[in-house]
């Protein structure tokens, strides 16, 4: 089949999530035939770095022989059978491994098909939970300002980007909102000291005011879509203590960040926190197989532990939740990161990357480069000293992104930040080639727009 009749069959057929299709249509879309390594191949040969590890997924890159041989071993046992009132050897075996490497204290794990559904079951355990101990009241989710959970109703509720969330407010139950500790749009001043202060002031005045309608906050310790933007150390460990004190659960949402990628088998670890309720997706297969989880304690575990006919079970559950092919590629998944010791070299890594990124923290219209392990986010201003962004009409981002794809690398933007999020087990080499081509299309696009709006 030719690009064109691809092309032709996308636009009569093929609605693309998140996708502007008049636009995706008219600029010659993309058409991914074949990967391997960190590198990506389109139907008319080209080839582009996968700079945003296929959109935060990738973790030892595409094709990895022992993930392929994974999924072919487990299809010559089943592909799939239910877990709704039974069990599955993979299924079973992979609750295991993740409760042996997750925060001390999480002992029950809960599947599920992606990170939004992870977090809807993270937020009906938390109410329910509530509630099947008679506690009456506790019904209010607390959520910080720029959150991003997903995008299924639930976990737009308690989402909080306007461009995405804007339309659907009608829609959605209420949740509270506190400020997220941004150090480089700071509300509370200009210390590191101010925002943490600051924001922590905020959440303990809620929680001082509506502590007992509120059933649990729910916080992603780097905030992605957001922006790339990592709460500042110690952060998460205060919450932790807040929650604790006033009656509240944690739910950690570690979709972006779990499975190494901010050098960390988990983002909790650096603070040495145990979240009430974590939600994982994203990287748990290697990038492979929509698999999610919702992690928990035996304390919320056994507020639903009851004779049937009180009716305290979670009532909640998807077609293909536990998929056998999913939890067989995300036990070698987990295999290949202890084999090949990839949270520590993701650790060391990082500490290599923020030298390469240095260039562009001195380009004239990058405001800040923030990086948690192999997590970046490069937020592009119209004026680094103001810091002034560029207006929405121009979408720098995009025309970054689409000059990267030019130049061989594939990224996408959240507005005017550039994410940049290889495959974990990228090499430095692949590193430095990817942050030089971020590099030049940073320079290029930003630098030509100054020159278009001053003449
Ligand atoms: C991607 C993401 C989600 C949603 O996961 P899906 O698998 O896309 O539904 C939820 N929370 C965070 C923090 C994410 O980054």
């Amino acid at each position: 089949m030719t690009y064109e009749e691809l092309c032709e069959k996308n636009r009569r057929y093929l609605w693309n999530p998140f996708t502007q299709m008049k636009e995706y249509l008219a600029d010659e879309p993309v058409i991914i035939e074949s990967g391997r390594g960190c590198r990506l191949r389109d139907v008319k040969g080209n080839e582009y770095w996968d700079g945003v590890s296929s959109v935060w997924l990738n973790v030892h890159g595409h094709r990895v022989s022992e993930l392929d041989v994974a999924i072919r071993e487990q299809l010559n046992s089943i592909a799939h059978s239910t877990l709704l009132g039974m069990g599955s050897v993979p299924a079973i075996l992979l609750a295991e491994k993740l409760i042996s490497i997750a925060p001390s204290g999480l002992r029950k794990v809960f599947f599920s098909d992606s990170g939004a559904e992870a977090v809807e079951i993270a937020l009906k355990m938390a109410f329910q939970y509530w509630r099947n101990q008679g506690v009456e009241g506790k019904t209010t989710f607390v959520t910080m300002g720029q959150a991003y959970h997903g995008d299924t109703v639930g976990a737009v509720s308690v989402g909080s980007i306007d461009l995405f969330h804007q339309v659907y407010a009608p829609l959605l139950f209420p949740s509270l909102k506190v400020p997220f500790p941004n150090l480089y749009r700071n509300p509370y001043g200009e210390s590191g000291e101010d925002v943490v202060n600051g924001s922590l002031h905020a959440v303990e005045e809620l929680f001082q005011k509506q502590g007992d309608q509120i059933a649990a906050m729910i916080v992603e310790p780097v905030q992605g879509a957001g922006g790339m933007v990592p709460m500042p150390p110690g952060y998460l460990r205060a919450l932790r203590n807040l929650c604790s004190s006033y009656r509240i659960l944690l739910i950690v949402d570690e979709v972006a960040t779990g499975f190494g990628r901010t050098g960390k088998m988990f983002a909790c670890e650096h603070d040495g926190v145990t979240p009430d309720i974590l939600t994982v997706a994203k990287g748990i297969t290697g990038g492979y197989l929509p698999v999610a989880a919702t992690l928990t304690t035996d304390e919320i575990y056994n507020a639903f532990y009851a004779d049937y006919e009180e009716f305290k079970t979670l009532y909640h559950g998807h077609s293909y939740t536990g998929n056998q092919l999913g939890c067989a590629v995300a036990l070698a998944n987990l295999k290949l990161f202890e084999q090949s010791d990839l949270v520590a070299e993701v650790e060391r890594k990082a500490a290599k990357l923020h030298h390469y990124l240095e260039p562009i923290r001195s380009l004239a219209h990058v405001g800040d480069v923030r990086q948690s392990g192999l997590m970046v986010g490069v937020e592009l201003v119209q004026d680094k000293v103001t810091k002034d962004p560029f207006p929405l009409q121009e979408r720098i981002g995009s025309r970054v992104a689409r000059r990267c794809r030019d130049l061989g690398m594939l990224v996408r933007p959240l507005t005017d930040v550039m994410v940049f999020m290889p495959p974990l087990a990228a090499k430095l080499e692949d590193l430095k080639e990817m942050t030089a081509i971020l590099h030049q299309a940073i320079a290029e696009v930003t630098e030509a727009q100054v020159r278009v709006v001053e003449s």
